[in-house]
């Protein structure tokens, strides 16, 4: 028994190290590689990916599994060892399932209608990227049906993102955010008080926003730049784990908020993969968790935390130090009241904290009746703007920025949304545990010691890693089922204040 799952430990540990190489030379695409490496280095990340696809779907890998679980000491193994087992058996179930000509077709076909829909988006037209799209459901319908037979498409597709998850718990829990939300969002946008937003966009240069970043952010965080690096690209991303995590943002020297809250976002996701359970490294349980709980972890640090009066109180004289003569006039109340701004907007990337739940319901919504066999893709411009109307009171003014403004449907990340939204709600319910546990945390943050509240986000996410999924983890962790009323009330607690209704 002992020797069987050694020998499986060691095939994971290739495929996870090889994982790493990949995500290595990825990181070189988006970062350092000059512009002509590209098809070379195109040419390398297909090969490695095809590789650990290879070593991944061996069939020796079902049969060390098929024979440990039916061992007569498999009793015997820890319960670390057997989620593992479970965990391995759920990855190579869903990647072994799917018929590798159909794999293929779908890969073709996604890096052609990537393209498609850049054009499509370009000239803001739906309807060049509809054939695409309608092809894109199709395949992606067929996939999942050689996963999971037995259950509706969409159903297999959310469940791959956010284990546990299922249409029917979205639904309910969406409805009752939408419930709280708009009416939240109302009070915000019709009240009075309404910020200076030119406050944040003075000209800041790239080189003191930097130096912010790197003497004062990301040492409060608690992010390692002995195992990290912060650098620039398009589109701010993290990649590695434990003692080599790289974050990468992006600048605007008319608005410094979009490096300085990318930063804090992309250090939360940081923080999170260098404090994964380091005894076992390359398993699948010291995997994250899932992508919602990583994306709870960057909103904490962003938002809970970087976009709080607490730390504000505490930051804005080194902030004031750094900028010099920038921001020396800047207020407390009224720098915090432009960074915390609640605005009805059609791009869910610019979206604040309050309204950012309403761009992913529409999305969540519009799939589930896609797939539901309610909706179809002709009709999802129309769809769409109403939507937005009906959600954030905004008129849609063309396709660019209304149904075709993500690149997600494009590569077939039907299911991907909702785990943006989970982020919050799971981020929320968290700060409402670590407050029993830290009753002074608010204090905590005033005196600059953010250290003490990563430290309980290591404590209860990050080492735990996969060991459950995410429902059961908040639950282990709140010792209650998920609920998004905790994201209203800190909502409701914080805007109230800031808007003063
Ligand atoms: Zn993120």
């Amino acid at each position: 028994m002992e020797k069987l799952y050694k020998r499986l430990m060691e095939k994971t540990y290739e495929i996870v190290t090889l994982g790493e190489v990949l995500g290595l030379i990825g990181w070189d695409f988006e970062v350092m590689m000059p512009p002509k490496g590209a098809g070379q280095r195109g040419k390398q990340m297909a090969y490695l990916q095809g590789l650990i696809h290879e070593k991944f779907t061996d069939p020796k890998i079902g049969q060390l599994l098929k024979e440990i679980k039916e061992h007569k000491e498999y009793d015997k193994l820890t319960d670390l060892q057997k989620r593992n087992i479970y965990l391995l058996q759920r990855d190579y179930d869903r990647q072994t399932k799917v018929p590798t000509d159909l794999v293929k077709e779908i890969a073709e076909l996604q890096a052609k209608s990537a393209v498609i829909w850049k054009e499509a988006r370009e000239k803001s037209d739906f309807a060049l990227f509809k054939p695409s799209l309608e092809k894109i459901i199709e395949l992606q319908e067929k996939r999942v049906k050689y996963i999971d037979p037995s259950k509706p498409p969409y159903e297999v597709m959310l469940d791959e993102y956010e284990p546990g998850f299922t249409s029917d718990l979205y639904t309910k829990l969406f409805n009752e955010l939408k419930e709280g939300l708009i009416p939240l969002i109302k009070k915000c946008v019709s009240s009075s008080n309404q910020p200076d937003i030119s406050l944040i966009r003075r000209h800041c240069p790239k080189s003191v926003q930097k130096e912010l970043e790197e003497k004062e952010i990301i040492p409060i965080l608690g992010y390692d730049l002995e195992a990290g690096r912060l650098d620039t690209t398009v589109h701010p991303f993290t990649s590695g784990s434990y003692d080599d995590v790289r974050i990468t943002t992006r600048y605007d020297e008319n608005n410094f908020a979009q490096s300085f809250f990318a930063v804090m976002h992309e250090a939360g996701h940081g923080i999170y993969n260098q404090n994964l359970f380091k005894e076992c490294r390359q398993q699948p349980i010291a995997e994250p968790c899932s992508g919602g709980m990583h994306e709870s972890q960057s909103r904490f640090f962003e938002n809970i935390i970087g976009r709080s009066p607490e730390f504000w109180e505490f930051l804005l004289p080194k902030f004031k130090k750094i900028t010099g003569s920038i921001f020396e006039d800047v207020e407390k109340d009224s720098f915090l009241h432009a960074i915390n701004r609640v605005k009805q907007s059609p791009i869910r990337v610019e979206a604040d904290e309050v309204t950012y739940g309403l761009h992913i319901i529409l999305r969540f919504e519009i799939e589930r009746d896609i797939f539901a066999g309610k909706v179809k893709v002709d009709d999802l411009p129309k769809l769409w703007n109403a939507k937005m109307k009906e959600y954030l009171d905004y008129d849609v003014k063309s396709d660019a920025e209304g149904v075709l403004q993500d690149t997600h449907w494009s590569w077939g990340l039907f299911g991907y949304f909702p785990n943006y939204a989970l982020g919050n709600l799971y981020g929320a319910q968290l700060l409402n545990q670590l407050a029993k546990d830290i009753p002074d945390y608010r204090s905590q943050i005033r005196q600059g010691n953010v250290l003490k509240l990563k430290g309980w986000l290591v404590k209860h996410i990050h080492l735990l890693g996969s060991r459950y999924d995410p429902l059961d983890l908040i639950k282990h962790v709140t010792g209650e089922e998920l609920n998004p009323q905790y994201f209203l009330n800190y909502l409701t607690e914080k805007y109230s204040k800031i808007y003063g209704f």
